[in-house]
């Protein structure tokens, strides 16, 4: 039986991917080879391949039911967009062949107006193009083929995320092969990051769901006064599943292993309707795509069981919200993690330089690791009384921490658990790969043998957190390789530059709470910044400083930044927008009638008793009419104020910076100030008479 199920899973698994296996199955050796080399060498793919491949992918996407195919891609707007061709071609007789050349498998044009491009492309030069990455796999799902696509306008400028993805990549590489080198490492030919990353979301009955506007149109609720019961009793995280949830999660595995996605745990989360979902880790590309049908998978089969999945960073106030744990490596094409800290004091002192770089880079570019988790919905929870913070720490454990102050006093003394520690020659205690006891606060933690970014706001594409990652881990790198390439005295200079290093950038390692009062005191007095929102994070990405970064290393040109800054403000003075216009939509067409209905029911009341003349004690429902109709009273007052808001915001000529600014500090805050009134008047007026679920209906009716 256990065998049985066994075969059928690996049966099962990718069988809806052109991968490898099939590749290899399929295409005649030469092209195999061919198309072997430009996955993984990146040298161009000759058009009469690309013509044998296509042959290929078509054949084996038409035996597995496809009818169409797509360049799927990631424009800017974070989830992925995708045009669906049929494979029909009409013959002269009036019947259809189906074809598919390697002109269309290479490139696509999909009308690319409507997609955000920051001022890059104006409207009547809008095309664009799709690119095939033949490094992430095409695959079959509801009867389309899959191509997975770079998205770049027609004078070549980056339209998506994907593209300075690839482009990181590369660029990570070839520094981390410079380090490697000159640690006399002569087999590696390539250096690719690993992520692994963990998602959570939310479930809600769909019937309930549909009853709230808000969630509806903004992926999150805007009002809602607090349950009797939240999260406090902790019973729900790695609870036991729930069978409608357990069947959900069952049909979610089947349908990601068909799709190659090796989806791998599953439990439920601290909220209650929180879950979370992890798969192997693979390359960051890779891993991205899989993200996104990760995303889209859970939100279709959230649907096939009455179900609706939030994927929003915040769905619930006072209930935990939802984070993506960015879990990051770098591997060489021969299997070595370099963030493994190895046996042999060679190896240790590799793995020194590489963990040394990731510190110094996350100190240097703080700014942008945080900008690269920014989004509207994680304003909610970075920088809020929650996890995690907003600034920016690594967190090392005592063990590796205690190995770099002796680097930094010296390197020779002793170390924790005996012995001597000199770079290069002796080895690194063992460390514990998995401790139970490590930190959970840190928003940027090593793990063992890789860091765990953990602000990753859950709706977005990893695309972003992970360019800027290798990014700025490639250009501290390069800073090292400039150094040792030079270098007489290859073990000397890797001491100076650990303890340069170190005693430079320490104060980005912390492995206390995180979530504390204190903490945020001592960051400040360490200089760590502290960007409470995607506003001012935004900002920081056109800083000279990162400007040239992104420059240097070929990811963007200082135009493409400025257009990518734009979109990103634009993109938050929408969703504010959005979230307001629901707002008052909600209070004056829902709340107020229902609370108006409630204060004449209470009138009514007072009346009929006064009419039968009885002497009877009516303070109670007096006592209700004034509270009610006093609140009612500011609940109005404050829908006006909100409009009024919403109008001076969208009629303001500031740039998109100062008009961002408004909606934050002016929009939001009244948003905030209606809200807390009518989540009063929840906890007031008749249940039956609410005009939509309560708070306990959505957490706890699954
Ligand atoms: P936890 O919930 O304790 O953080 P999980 O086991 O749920 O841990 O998730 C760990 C994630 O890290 C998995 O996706 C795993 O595949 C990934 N991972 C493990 N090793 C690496 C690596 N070398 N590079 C990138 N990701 C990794
Ligand atoms: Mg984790």
């Amino acid at each position: 039986m256990y065998k049985d199920q066994t075969y059928s899973l690996s049966e099962v698994f990718g069988s809806y991917v052109f991968n490898d296996v099939i590749m290899r199955e399929r295409l005649p050796k030469p092209t195999y080879k061919a198309l072997k080399k430009t996955i993984e060498e990146g040298i161009s793919l000759n058009p009469q391949v690309a013509e044998v491949v296509a042959n290929a992918m078509k054949d084996w996407a038409i035996e597995k039911g496809a009818t169409h195919y797509t360049h799927w891609f990631q424009p800017m707007t974070g989830i992925t967009a995708e045009k669906h061709d049929s494979f029909i071609s009409p013959t002269s007789d009036g019947k259809v062949i189906m074809e598919f050349s390697g002109k269309e498998l290479i490139k696509g044009e999909p009308d690319a107006s409507s997609f955000p491009s920051g001022g890059l492309r104006v409207t009547f030069e809008a095309r664009g193009y799709t690119a095939w990455d033949c490094t992430s796999p095409a695959f079959v799902k509801d009867s389309t083929l899959y191509i997975p696509t770079a998205f770049c306008s027609y004078t070549g400028e980056v339209l998506d995320k994907k593209t300075p993805l690839l482009r990181s990549m590369e660029t990570i590489s070839k520094e981390a092969l410079r380090v490697l080198s000159v640690f006399g490492n002569t087999t590696s030919t390539k250096v690719v990051t690993t992520v692994g990353a963990e998602q959570e979301y939310f479930l809600v009955d769909k019937e309930t769901y549909l009853k709230r506007k808000d969630i509806v149109y903004t992926g999150r609720t805007l009002f809602g006064a607090k349950p009797p019961k939240g999260q406090e009793m902790e019973d729900h995280y790695f609870g036991t599943l729930k069978e409608r949830i357990s069947l959900f999660m069952k049909e979610l595995d089947q349908e990601l292993w068909k799709l190659g996605v090796s989806a791998k745990t599953k439990h439920n989360e601290v909220a209650p309707a929180q879950h979370e979902i992890a798969p192997i880790f693979t390359t960051t590309n890779i891993a991205t795509d899989h993200n996104q049908i990760i995303m889209d998978t859970l939100k279709k089969i959230a649907l096939r069981h009455g179900l609706v999945c939030l994927l929003h960073e915040k769905p619930f106030a006072g209930v935990n919200g939802s984070g993506k744990h960015n879990n990051w490596s770098l591997s060489t094409n021969d299997g070595q993690n370099l963030l493994d800290p190895g046996t042999t004091p060679h190896e240790n002192a590799q793995f020194l330089v590489f963990l040394c770089a990731v510190i110094k880079a996350v100190d240097d570019y703080a700014d942008l690791i945080r900008a690269s988790a920014a989004n509207p919905g994680n304003d909610h929870r970075l920088g809020a009384n929650e996890a995690p913070p907003a600034i920016i720490s690594v967190f090392l454990g005592d063990q590796l921490t205690d190995i770099l102050e002796q680097i930094e006093n010296g390197g020779a003394k002793s170390c924790k658990q005996g012995g001597e520690l000199k770079i290069g020659v002796s080895t690194l205690p063992d460390l514990p790969k998995d401790t139970t006891d490590r930190n959970r606060t840190s928003p940027f933690a090593f793990t063992g043998n890789k860091f765990e970014f953990r602000m990753v706001p859950s709706s977005a594409s990893i695309a972003g957190p992970n360019f800027v990652l290798n990014t700025i881990v490639a250009e501290v790198l390069g800073q090292i390789a400039d150094r040792l390439e030079k270098a007489k005295d290859r073990d000397l200079e890797v001491q100076l530059i650990l303890k340069e290093i170190v005693t430079n950038h320490k104060r980005v390692i912390f492995n206390g709470n995180n979530y504390s009062d204190e903490w945020v005191e001592e960051a400040t007095k360490r200089g760590l910044p502290n960007i409470r929102s995607t506003v001012e994070a935004t900002k920081t990405i056109i800083d000279e400083k990162n400007l040239q970064l992104f420059e240097k290393h070929g990811i963007f040109t200082k135009h493409e930044l400025h257009s990518r800054y734009e979109i990103i403000l634009e993109h938050y003075i929408k969703t504010i927008n959005i979230e307001a216009l629901t707002t008052i939509e909600i209070a004056k067409r829902q709340i107020l009638p229902s609370v108006i209905e409630f204060t004449s029911l209470v009138a009514n009341s007072i009346n009929s008793i006064k009419s039968t003349g009885i002497d009877v004690d009516i303070s109670a429902q007096s006592e209700i009419l004034t509270e009610v109709s006093s609140l009612l009273a500011d609940l109005k007052k404050n829908i006006v104020l909100l409009e009024k808001s919403v109008l001076d915001a969208s009629n303001s000529n500031d740039d998109t910076y100062d008009k961002a600014l408004i909606y934050k500090d002016n929009v939001f805050v009244k948003m905030s100030q209606l809200r807390s009134v009518a989540d009063k008047l929840e906890t007031i007026v008749d249940d039956k008479l609410w005009p939509f679920p309560t708070y306990g209906e959505l957490l706890f009716n699954i």
